[in-house]
């Protein structure tokens, strides 16, 4: 295989240093990084700036097929692009991992080239003609997390496109190639210069979130890190998509099957091996179904093989990195004086051996909020279950947080169900499922969750400037 470069203006660009990848499975490296330094990431912008100035005139219909010619490229390399997810973020092969992460990419990028942002005349009489426009911002700046590197990319990249902005995207450093590799796929339809690749250290962030010449970010990511970018962006009054942590809350009400609902509660919370924005990460059960929802789930979760994502039947793969394997221990290791440990607990011991960032799946019951595997965010395979009675005082602890991305709601009676959803603070409820996010359906945090949305008619006109003509 070729080795990886830096995308800039439709050029494969060598750095003079490169960065091991390691896999997360082995801690072995994979590969090298191309590390970028900042002049690299100022020919990027410069490329982009350029390239906008003749995207920007490209008809809608052309864009739309060059976005139908991108899905059809990544579908022909679906499976190399897989292997070298699975390599670098350690998610399985089969089940709901890296070829499910691809195909979805293809499947987004394919419904995302169907939409359009139509001129809308407000007004036209005696009065005169009001004419509505969305107009392409310029360069946006993308920047993206390690827990789905392909189909994020994808989220932020093909409706800047579509709607006529050029594109500087910088990977997290955990997981630059499959990216790099993407982006070279996207070159080979798009005209030099309208997306380009930058990999590197953390520090090309703030280079990027601070320049004249983005015009917008879109930032996938940790609270922690969003909250710089919303104050370094200020000087420069740069539109936003900010898409960040959360602590979705999931409420079974008392009239479920214990049993039909486990295989959904496990996948809610354990997707990706819990690293997922939008995953069950406080499970709240009433009393009267509160040792049975337990039972199944733990039994469901006993049958779930954890491994290297690349052997057959793996279906849960180690988690990504040292540093959030680091977060998953402390918040268990506090969680285990004070609650009951159903499954799991701790991660198997190193003896100095180099042998993969794995944690069992962990569930711990009779957990309470103010215990800080219920307030934070775990990011990884564990979940707190916490007992509740009364309706009211569950709403209320649910909201008890200063995360609002999603929520679900498990009951029997879906009218009853729907009630509760309406009054969790969040902007996506599921009921009797959790996490299921599709592309015409928009998608975003309310509270410290996030600013704006992404997907659907709504996401992609966050691409936009809004100019109303008076004739
Ligand atoms: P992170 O915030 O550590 O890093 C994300 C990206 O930001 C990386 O590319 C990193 O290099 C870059 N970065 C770091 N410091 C920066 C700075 N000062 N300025 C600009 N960029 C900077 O997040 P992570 O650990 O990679 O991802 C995990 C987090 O992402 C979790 O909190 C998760 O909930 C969240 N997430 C949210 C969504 C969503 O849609 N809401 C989706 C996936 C992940």
């Amino acid at each position: 295989m070729d080795p990886f470069r830096l995308i800039i203006d439709g050029k494969r660009v060598p750095t003079k240093q490169c960065f091991e990848v390691l896999n997360p499975a082995t801690e072995k490296p994979i590969g090298l990084a191309p590390l970028a330094e900042t002049a690299h990431l100022e020919d990027a912008i410069r490329a982009a700036k350029v390239a906008f100035k003749s995207w920007r005139e490209v008809t809608e219909r052309k864009r739309q097929t060059a976005c139908r010619r991108i899905a059809q490229n990544i579908e022909e390399h679906a499976e190399e692009l897989a292997q070298l997810l699975t390599a670098e973020q350690g998610k399985p092969l089969g089940g709901m991992g890296a070829r499910w992460e691809v195909g979805a990419a293809v499947a987004w990028t394919q419904y995302t080239a169907s939409l359009s942002l139509p001129m809308k005349v407000l007004q036209d009489n005696n009065e005169g003609r009001v004419e509505l426009y969305r107009k392409p911002i310029g360069v946006v700046g993308s920047i993206t997390p390690w827990n789905f590197p392909v189909l994020i990319a994808i989220w932020h990249i093909i409706p800047a496109v579509l709607s006529g902005n050029t594109v500087v995207i910088k990977p997290s450093p955990f997981t630059p190639l499959t990216t790099l590799r993407l982006v070279e796929l996207m070159n080979q339809v798009l005209p030099r210069g309208v997306v380009n690749c930058v990999t590197g250290d953390d520090d090309l962030g703030p280079v990027m979130t601070g320049h004249s010449d983005i015009g917008k970010i879109v930032f996938t990511g940790s609270c922690a890190t969003g909250k710089k970018i919303y104050a370094s962006a200020a000087n420069t009054m740069k539109r936003m998509t900010l898409e960040l942590g959360g602590n979705d809350a999931g409420i079974v009400l008392p009239d479920v099957d214990p049993k039909q609902i486990a295989e959904g509660l496990f996948w809610g919370a354990f997707l990706n091996g819990g690293q997922t924005c939008a995953a069950l990460k406080r499970l709240y059960v009433h009393d009267d179904v509160y040792e049975d929802v337990c039972d199944e789930l733990v039994k469901f979760a006993r049958k779930m093989p954890v491994g290297n994502g690349a052997d057959d039947g793996v279906m849960i793969g180690p988690v990504q990195n040292a540093r959030q394997l680091a977060i998953v221990t402390d918040l268990v290791k506090d969680a285990q004086g004070k609650g009951r440990v159903l499954l799991g607990g701790a991660a198997p011991g190193r003896n100095g051996q180099k042998q993969g960032y794995f944690f069992p799946v962990t569930i711990i019951a009779d957990l309470q909020n103010g215990d800080r595997l219920v307030d934070e965010e775990q990011f990884g395979p564990a979940l707190p279950i916490i007992r509740f009675r009364d309706i009211d005082e569950v709403i209320e602890k649910a909201n008890d947080n200063p995360n609002g991305l999603g929520g679900s709601v498990w009951s029997r009676d879906i009218n009853a169900a729907k009630s509760v959803a309406t009054r969790l603070e969040c902007g996506s409820v599921w009921i009797n499922k959790h996490g299921m996010i599709q592309p015409n359906a928009p998608f975003g945090g309310v509270k410290q969750s996030g600013v704006g949305v992404e997907f659907g008619q709504e996401g992609l006109e966050e691409y936009t400037d809004l100019q109303v003509i008076f004739a």
